[in-house]
């Protein structure tokens, strides 16, 4: 070869980042170079809603009657009647969450038709919209800048007038205010109506150059890195701005990189690696509600999907997934036309339901049968609508991951996971990013945690390369899910992320300096290719337990009501199922199944997971979800009361109290006074008054109200000298100062003091003692609560007595708090007399219910109570279906990060032979650290809501002695505290057959937890295309669960009903293992922590 013997002119080695940073001016729209350089060259043409190739009205749709954001359905709307308005650029449309309808009139310039170009609709009004066919089919969305191009199919590149109607909703993609308070006097602005003529080549070189830049910048090392930025220099200097034709030229040195054939799916055809690293899946997650209310949810849907569906034509590589079945049932109700089409993508692989969960729910607060209804319901619409269930349960944001969920899913025919959020903590990194994770009981799934830590990639370089090199164990199977697309506002991918990433792919294929990225494998194909080469997950690493999350800590507690009525909501349906289903087998009774069903669709829909948590903007709980949940309790109360009603006849006048739950109890009830029956009372009743309501004691094994005699143990309160009342039952022995604070409990039987009454930094030394807490956390105050506030705070101290009542009964006593000038709390102290036989010991605590008037600025208020148990390392709060463990020490940064957690009734501190509980019946906040036991009260976040928990309060809680470690005993009374008897007029033995329809025996430790009617059964079933049973049988679903960790055996008993089968199922009811019927019995064996399924098959 030949070589200049001589230099005339030497050759400068071009400065990296100079070149480097050079590159950005031949693409930046915005820069004092544009006309210079390619941006130039965009558009062939465009015309605009101010030149006569547009006619275009708008018109403002009125409020509903009640002065509330009206969003009437296309088909609802007589377009003909309308007085439109004319509208112009540069309008202004407004205020925040009004709805506007354009009217579009365009004839396409003839000229353009010729050429066999795309032609683009750009409309921009900086907020969402949907344009329509004028037949009302909805084609597309926008939402302002990001996405404001719709690329006209060929049908629609037609000459002459044609008509589209478009509806804006006056909201961006995330409301009118990301994590503040919603601005409710935001206008949108309309920037863009035009018609344009695009330079496809021009706009694709575009890309080409991004990827390439990207390259050049973002890889860290290696020849290709320069070999990039040195064909982007190229690309740059081959442009010529009086040329067109150069893009042509330009584009070709493009190829250099990006290989020749990432104009259409061909790149993913091409594999010279041989392997696929990174799995691309388009997604839009739609938060149900937010910061935006259900209502525009249901057209955030449409527009999302409707644009997806456009994409899937476009993109035949391209699969698209959505989860929430609530979701798909929205779009079936409003657009049954769109939900079709997507049936279509459906068949091609393309548009695919996934998840299974009827929301994308909160994991740490619904109850465990909740958690079981959420996948009953999805799973169950699933197979209605598309045949099939769901094989992957889809969470990627939600906070926190009960230690449950792998069994339920499992319950479920699930045995895969996605999520993210877990990337959010803000003290430890998780470790792991595909592993399996194990339930309490040893059931496991197979998780991933996208590695490039969000499920709302924009699909860039960065995106695909993190995929990969973030994954937390690549020694195991170095593969990863990239989830593309706008989210959380909805939205979805966008064509340009599609061809950023056959641009990606293009790399790969071409230098193999990237991870080589695949789209048309659908999620479960990840999993399976997992699975092969992992030996069936067996050499993936395994964690135990619950995943917490280390952020968002004060959703256990922020928005108290929504917390409240859904603990409420579902012990109301607990009661109404079994009532409803022994009725149905029993009598003629109908069981109202389709009222079940809707009832549990509002529950499921109000745990998603900004809702439950209390992250929602204030429109959401004082329009929607409040009111949903209210109406929810009353339709129970109401079909609980019809179901009474049907078991009882006019002329039975006994008291009674139905008792729901599977063991023998004493609790008190409620009667009005003007409803009872004269006769039924006599003097040896022990009975408290108080207005119109009496108040007796009912016993479930003797099956009638308690004598005075009956109670050994009365209660009673008495002043003692020091101005300390001492509350008694001769069991437990309460001292509480004229401070209204407990000084002492003394549990008599087994002579121990209870309270520490040591001072330190943390406690007075006094129990029921309330605290309050500054609370500023560093962002999103409805959501975080920090650790540096755990030192920031003040005791209440200042109480005063107000009443005091001594009733053998039930004796307390009144105390007073005053928190602020705005703020204060009213407590009444209880103590029940006991009968101190067997089972009652069982209910024997102190009771606490508060009043408050809370009217606080970021304050945090939590009761605490210093105990006499020192030991335990550990404390156990109770979850869905048992119970979770977490240190009371500080040891590692991973046991600081649960200085706030989360739990259902109960949470329990325990030496080997005794322990305290605290029993609560609406709260979900609490923390054990050393022998302090706080539960977590109320909060006055100011964002999204700055009303949030504002107003008065009314909630119990008790704190609950007893011998021994944690035992059946406290989970029955935690049960017993939150399931009331339900008292009726009736006939003690008509209740007690129906009650003995199924009963359980056995080991102390299992619950019978739900009672139901098979979702199947001819009478029952609600769904158009899941075919019914028989109609000569019957069948009862009854949900056992082991609530303490213990291989476990039991007895299910069958009274007053022929039993042909019992099955043991899964969740879903599917058919499973037969069991033996002996005596109308059937013997059961349970695994520590497992939740079993029975259908016992009866004639009907
Ligand atoms: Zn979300």
């Amino acid at each position: 070869m030949s070589y200049s013997t001589i230099n005339l002119q030497p050759t400068f080695k071009p400065i990296d980042n100079l070149f480097l940073d050079r590159l950005r001016h031949f693409d930046d729209g915005g820069g004092q170079y544009r006309s210079q350089n390619l941006p130039k060259f965009y558009d062939y043409d465009r015309v605009d809603s101010e030149t006569d190739h547009f006619d275009l009205k708008v018109w403002r749709v009125p409020d509903d009657k009640n002065g509330k954001t009206a969003r009437p359905l296309f088909k609802d709307i007589d377009f003909d009647k309308i007085d439109w308005e004319d509208a112009h650029k540069g309008n202004m449309y407004g205020p925040s969450w009004k709805t506007f309808w354009f009217k579009i009139d365009w004839r396409i310039p003839e000229d353009w038709l010729l050429k066999k170009n795309d032609i683009y609709f750009e409309f921009n009004c900086d907020c969402e919209g949907l344009i329509y066919l004028r037949k009302g089919v909805p084609l597309q969305a926008f939402s302002g800048g990001g996405r404001a191009i719709f690329n006209l199919t060929d049908d629609l590149k037609i000459a002459g007038n044609q008509r589209f109607y478009l509806e804006i909703a006056c909201n961006g993609m995330f409301g009118n205010g990301d994590q503040g308070v919603p601005d409710e006097n935001r206008y949108f602005r309309l920037n863009s109506c035009d018609l344009v003529l695009p330079d496809v080549e021009a706009r694709r070189l575009h890309l080409d150059y991004w990827e390439i830049t990207d390259l050049a910048r973002e890889l860290d090392h290696g020849a290709t890195k320069f070999q990039a930025a040195l064909i982007a220099t190229q690309i740059m200097e081959a442009f010529d701005p009086n040329d067109r034709k150069s893009v042509l030229k330009c584009r070709k040195l493009a190829q250099q990189i990006l290989g020749p054939d990432i104009d259409s799916d061909e790149v993913y055809h091409q594999n010279p690696l041989n392997r696929i690293d990174v799995y691309g899946v388009g997604n839009c997650h739609i938060d149900t509600a937010w910061l935006w209310p259900f209502a525009e949810t249901r057209r955030k849907i449409v527009r999302s999907w409707t644009t997806q569906l456009k994409l899937a034509e476009e993109y035949p590589e391209y699969i698209f997934v959505a989860s929430q079945m609530q979701q798909f049932k929205w779009l079936k109700q409003d657009h049954p036309d769109v939900l079709k089409r997507i049936k279509e993508k459906f068949t091609t692989n393309q548009f695919l339901p996934i998840g299974g969960s009827w929301v994308e729910n909160d994991t740490n607060m619904p109850g465990g049968e909740s958690l079981i209804r959420q996948f009953l319901l999805g799973q169950k619409w699933l197979i209605d609508e598309f045949g099939a269930p769901s094989t992957v349960f889809w969470l990627p944001d939600t906070f926190g991951y009960s230690s449950q969920i792998p069994q339920i899913c499992q319950q479920s025919g699930i045995a895969k996971f996605l999520t993210q959020k877990l990337s959010w903590n803000n003290i430890n990194s998780f470790p792991l990013s595909t592993f399996n994770w194990k339930a309490l009981d040893g059931s496991q799934v197979l998780v991933h945690m996208p590695p490039a830590n969000t499920y709302t990639a924009e699909a860039n370089f960065g995106d695909v390369v993190r995929s990969l090199v973030q994954h937390k164990n690549l020694r195991d199977v170095p593969t990863g899910l990239l989830l593309f697309g706008e989210g959380d506002g909805g939205g979805g991918p966008k064509e340009e992320m599609l061809e950023k990433l056959r641009r990606c792919r293009g790399i790969a294929n071409t230098t193999g300096a990237i991870p080589s990225l695949h789209l048309g494998k659908t999620v479960e194909d990840f999993y399976e290719n997992v699975l092969e080469r992992s030996n069936h997950g067996a050499n993936l690493p395994t964690w135990t337990g619950e995943i917490y999350l280390e952020f968002h800590r004060g959703t256990y507690t922020t928005q108290a009501n929504v917390k409240k009525w859904m603990r409420f909501s579902e012990i109301k349906m607990h009661d109404l199922e079994l009532l409803a289903t022994f009725l149905s087998v029993t009598s003629d009774y109908k069981y109202p199944s389709k009222e079940i069903h809707d009832l549990w669709e509002d529950i499921a829909l109000c745990q998603f997971h900004d809702v439950l948590p209390g992250s929602c903007i204030g429109m959401v709980y004082y329009e929607e979800v409040f009111p949903m949940l209210q109406k929810v309790m009353k339709t129970l109360d109401s079909l609980t009361e019809k179901a009474l009603k049907h078991m009882n006849q006019s002329k039975d006048t006994e008291i009674c109290a139905l008792n729901t739950l599977p063991w023998q109890r004493v609790d008190l009830i409620e009667l009005k006074e003007n409803e009872l029956p004269a006769t039924t009372l006599n003097d040896e009743i022990a009975v408290v008054t108080e207005n119109d309501i009496k108040k007796f004691a009912y016993c479930t094994k003797l099956e009638r109200v308690l004598s005075k005699n009956d109670l050994k143990f009365p209660a009673s309160i008495k002043k003692l000298h020091n101005d300390v009342y001492l509350l008694s039952n001769n069991l437990l022995e309460a001292k509480i100062t004229k401070n209204g604070v407990l000084k002492s409990l003394y549990d008599v039987k087994n002579d121990r003091e209870i309270i520490d009454t040591t001072k330190t930094k943390q406690s007075l030394g006094f129990g029921n003692q309330f605290v309050l807490f500054d609370d500023e956390p560093l962002t999103y105050p409805a959501w975080d609560t920090e650790i540096y506030n755990l030192n920031t705070f003040r005791f209440l101290e200042e109480g005063e007595v107000v009443s005091v009542v001594s009733n053998a009964l039930e004796s307390k006593i009144v105390v007073t708090h005053t928190i602020s000038e705005s703020s204060s709390i009213e407590t009444t102290i209880s103590l029940k007399g006991a009968t101190g036989e067997g089972d009652t010991d069982e209910d024997n605590y102190l009771k606490f219910s508060c009043n408050v008037k809370w009217h606080e600025f970021y304050k945090f208020l939590k009761v605490q109570f210093p105990v006499t148990i020192y030991t335990p390392q550990f404390a156990l709060y109770e979850t869905q279906f048992g119970v979770t463990q977490r240190p009371t020490h500080w040891n590692t940064t991973w046991d600081i990060a649960k200085f706030e957690v989360c739990h259902h009734k109960f949470m329990d501190l325990s030496e080997h032979n005794y322990g305290v509980s605290i029993l609560n019946s609406s709260k979900y906040g609490a923390a054990i650290h050393g022998n302090l036991m706080r539960l977590s009260l109320l909060r006055s976040a100011k964002a999204p809501d700055d009303k949030a928990d504002m107003g008065e309060h009314h909630f119990e809680y008790a704190i609950y002695p007893h011998k021994g470690p944690l035992n059946a005993g406290v989970v029955k009374t935690a049960h017993n505290f939150n399931y009331k008897l339900l008292p009726h007029l009736g006939d003690s033995k008509k209740q007690k057959s129906l009650l003995d329809t199924l009963t359980l025996t056995g080991d102390e430790s299992l619950v019978l937890s739900s009672i139901k009617r098979a979702e199947h059964d001819s009478d029952v079933n609600i769904y158009e295309n899941i075919e019914s049973n028989s109609k000569d049988t019957k069948a009862i679903v009854a949900r056992v669960y082991e609530s303490l960790g213990g291989s476990s055996k039991g007895k299910l008993h069958f009274k007053g009903i022929k039993v042909l089968k019992v099955l043991k199922t899964n969740a879903m009811e599917d058919d499973g293992e037969e069991l033996d019927v002996v005596d109308n019995s059937v013997a059961i064996k349970l695994r520590g922590f497992e939740i079993a399924t029975y259908k016992i098959i009866i004639r009907a």
